[in-house]
Parts: C-alpha cells; structure tokens; sequence
C-alpha cells in the first residue's frame, strides 16, 4: 500500500518549510476569528477559505481535526489601540442597537458567509464574551508570576520579562521601541507592552463591562484568544492560523503571555500559519458606493460564491492576490467549465482521504498517477493552484479512464472544497452577460446624492433619484452601513 506524502507546511514560527505531525490521531486547530462590528469583506474571508483548505488537507491525510473559530464580541478590532472606543460600542451607537444585537447581527453574516463559501464549519466558535471569568484568572495567574503592572489605563503584560518576546514576528525589540508607529499610553514602560484587562477611564462607563481586582473594564484583546484556544483545545495544541497581519502582533503577544502562563518551557503551539493580503487594488466593484465587498454584494453582482472561492485558491495562500473583475469572471468561467464536465460525468464517489482515492483508483495507473500528483501538490504546503491545472488538465485527457477521470474530479472536489456535484452549470452563469455598460462613477454619485436628500429628508428628491437608478437597472438596498447598489438585471 503506498502510504502519502509527508505534509510539508510553512511554519512562520521559524520561516520554514517542515514536516507537519499532529501530537495526537486528532489535529487541534484554532484560526482567529473576526470581530463582529460590520460585515466581512472579501478579504477577511480569504482568512477562512485558507483555513478551510488546511483543514481539507488534514483530512485528506487521514487525520481528525478539532476546529474553533473564536467570535471577539468584545474588544478593539484594531491591535494597536489599547485606549478608546471598543468598535462594537461604537458600532451599536452609530445603529441605535444594543451591543448584543450588533454582535448577533454581524455574527450571523459571518456564519451565512461561511457557508456560501462552503466553509467547512468549525466544531466550535466560543464568545469572547463568555469566557471573561477564565480571562480574568488567566491573567492574576500572569500577575502572580510576575510578569504584569498595572497603570491607570488597566493590567499591562510586561515584555521586557520575556526573553523570547518577539520571535514569531522576527521583531527587533529595541528597534520597535524607538521606530514603531504605537499610540502614546500614559505609564506603559515600553511600547511592546500590551493590555490584559482594559481598565475604564475615570467617570467612563462601558456598555459592555465586567468587575476584576484591577477595576471596571474589558479584557484585551490578544488574551481573548489565548484564553478560548486552550480552554476548548487543551494548553497545547498544533497549528494556529491566521492573517499575515496577526504575524507581527496579536500572535506575537499570544504566545508571550501564554508561555508566560504556561511556564512549562515548551513552545505553546508548534505551527502557525499565515495567509497573505487580498489586494482590493482597482477593481471598480470593490468599491461599489463606497463600500468594501462582500461576499453577499458579490452575488448580488452576479458572482456564485464559490466563483469567488476559486478565485482565491487559483493563488497560493503565502501570496498576495489581486482582486479584479476580470479575475473574478475568469474564476466564474473556469468554475462553470469544471461544472459541465463533472456533470457529464455522472454521479461523483465520495472520498476524503489519499486511502480512499486510492482504494478507488485501485489498478487504474492513469488516475493512480494524477492522484500521487495531487497528493504532491497538497503536501507541498497546499498548492492549490497546482491542483486545480491538474483537474483541469484531467477532465480534458482523453487518455484517462472515465471511472478515473471520476475519483479525480471527487479527489479534487475534496481538496479543494468546490462541490461539484451540488451546482448545476445554471447556478455559474456569466455574471454581466446581457446588461449594458455602467459608469460606476455616475452611479456612486447618484446613489450619494440620494442619501444626502434622505438626510436633509427631502423625500421627493431621494424618490427620483431612486427612479433614476431603476431606469439604469440599479437596485439600492439601505443597510446599517449605508446604501448598497447592485445591478438588478
Ligand atoms: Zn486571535
């Protein structure tokens, strides 16, 4: 029996490609989760997809896998600040809804973006909001170590006490001391230092509060994930994944104080991994009235999520992808091209793992071959791009055995998380066939001018300019953040 490759990951601890193994039969898996304060672009749910994709190749290795995708219902979504308004707060202010419901609303987006992107979904998404207890004593664990101080502003993790401090990120610490681009806190020793517990100013009241021996407040944000990965995934656990933009911060200050907690001398989690950027660049749709896209406004466009899902994994994940409309098509036709053809084929097996597919295959060389091919390329620290020519190049080889041509369709409909056999070619149709040219830039100005006559609640006016956009084949949808237009059709 020919057993499949080592996985071969780019751990970011370390830069470097190794061999992944899991500590137990069951890979522990947490990916930070968002900040439920608006909805998602697209370029937050690259996150996901990719670590979607890991967890397809985990599985495709045989290997169980534990996933949390943590929800910050609380906290600042931006790290740098450690003062200020929570985002949440102030989104629930701006929109007239209670903290609760702001983060129920963009949480339930989340989970519908999730699905329409066939996101495998995770075995547990914990609320920051309902583990405060236990961030409270994970932190009074850090200070009877030693390694906090508190100012007015709240409970301070103290990095000068870690000697390791840094190394995810490959910061320089002095260097980041005098060049780093940090908010002024009054009293924190060193601008690497970090908030615990986010104390309320004097005469402040949050909307959302809880009591703690260092006052009134919040917790920070980077010991929200600290606390809720170990509590649903044990105080170590294998790979944790994020944006690139969580290298250089929030990792870096989750594993100072978990170590700091841990104190047990053993790296706290062996594999980090991250996602690149989504360039959103020029693309005239990202931009539609202002707003930045979403997966939902994308359909509404006329783009099948699971176009858009190609789309990213026709680049690696390590590297930056530039988000057009001409990309996007491309992605649409390549994913109605892949639709026919699976469909041709009739029904499709089921298969998860390289056994399976290669229990299918059995003596069948041609798709045994493309199968190890396949095999290669996810072990290769997940070339999806790699994967998806060779499916594309499979279903056109006329060589290959029909049955073959089958278990590599199912092969590939695994790996890369594109369901083949539940979208009929109908679904994947060209997005802007049949409607005429628009000029984005008139459109965007009506639809302001609409939203200022609404404003000043000059009806008549917002009512024409609204009849004006229909006759353009324009529809407005009015969301808490704003008008949103899309083509009608
Ligand atoms: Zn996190």
């Amino acid at each position: 029996m020919t057993v499949s490759r080592p996985l071969r990951l780019f751990n970011s601890l370390g830069r470097r490609i190794e061999d992944f193994e899991p500590a137990t039969d069951v890979v522990r898996l947490y990916s930070c989760g968002p900040t439920v304060y608006s909805y998602a672009h697209i370029g937050n749910m690259r996150a996901y997809t990719f670590a979607d994709m890991l967890r397809r190749a985990l599985l495709w290795k045989g290997w169980q896998v534990e996933h949390v995708i943590n929800i910050t219902d609380v906290g600042h979504a931006v790290a740098e600040a450690e003062l200020g308004e929570d985002k949440i707060e102030v989104a629930a202010a701006r929109e007239r809804r209670s903290v609760e419901e702001i983060a129920e609303m963009y949480t339930q987006a989340f989970f519908t973006d999730l699905a329409a992107l066939n996101i495998l979904p995770a075995h547990h998404y914990p609320r920051a909001t309902q583990y405060v207890d236990e961030m409270i004593a994970f932190a009074e664990r850090l200070v009877e170590r030693g390694f906090t101080y508190e100012i007015e502003s709240g409970l301070y993790f103290d990095t000068s006490k870690d000697p390791g401090y840094g190394r995810l990120g490959l910061i320089d610490v002095s260097g980041q001391l005098e060049g780093a681009r940090v908010e002024e806190v009054p009293g924190r020793r060193a601008k690497t230092d970090f908030a615990l517990w986010r104390a309320e100013a004097p005469g402040q009241i949050r909307a959302m509060r809880w009591n703690s021996p260092w006052g009134w407040g919040a917790p920070g944000w980077h010991l929200e994930c600290s606390v809720m990965s170990m509590m649903l995934l044990g105080e170590h656990f294998d790979i944790h994944t994020g944006g690139v933009d969580h290298r250089q911060l929030h990792h870096v200050n989750e594993i100072a104080q978990s170590e700091a907690y841990l104190g047990d001398g053993q790296p706290w989690v062996r594999f980090w991994l991250h996602n690149e950027f989504l360039q959103l660049g020029s693309a005239k749709m990202a931009k539609s009235a202002g707003q930045v896209v979403t997966v939902q406004e994308l359909a509404k466009q006329g783009f099948h999520p699971l176009a858009y899902r190609l789309f990213l994994l026709g680049g690696h994940y390590r590297s930056q992808l530039e988000f057009t409309e001409d990309g996007l098509n491309g992605a649409q036709a390549a994913l109605r091209r892949l639709v026919r053809r699976t469909a041709a084929l009739g029904q499709l097996p089921l298969i998860t793992t390289f056994d399976e597919a290669r229990a299918l295959a059995a003596d069948d060389a041609g798709a045994t071959a493309v199968i190890d091919q396949i095999d290669d390329a996810v072990s290769s620290d997940l070339n999806t791009p790699r994967v998806l020519a060779l499916l594309q190049d499979s279903l056109r080889d006329a060589t290959l055995s029909e049955q073959g041509q089958r278990v590599i369709a199912a092969v590939s409909a695994a790996v890369l998380g594109l369901p083949f056999g539940n979208l009929e070619p109908a679904d994947v149709e060209p997005a802007a066939e049949g409607l005429p040219e628009l000029d984005h830039a008139m459109v965007d100005k009506l639809v302001a001018d609409r939203e200022a006559a609404r404003s000043s609640r000059d009806w008549a006016r917002a009512d024409a300019l609204r009849d004006e956009l229909t006759q353009l084949g324009v529809q407005v949808t009015d969301t808490p953040d704003g008008p949103v237009w899309s083509r009608s059709g």
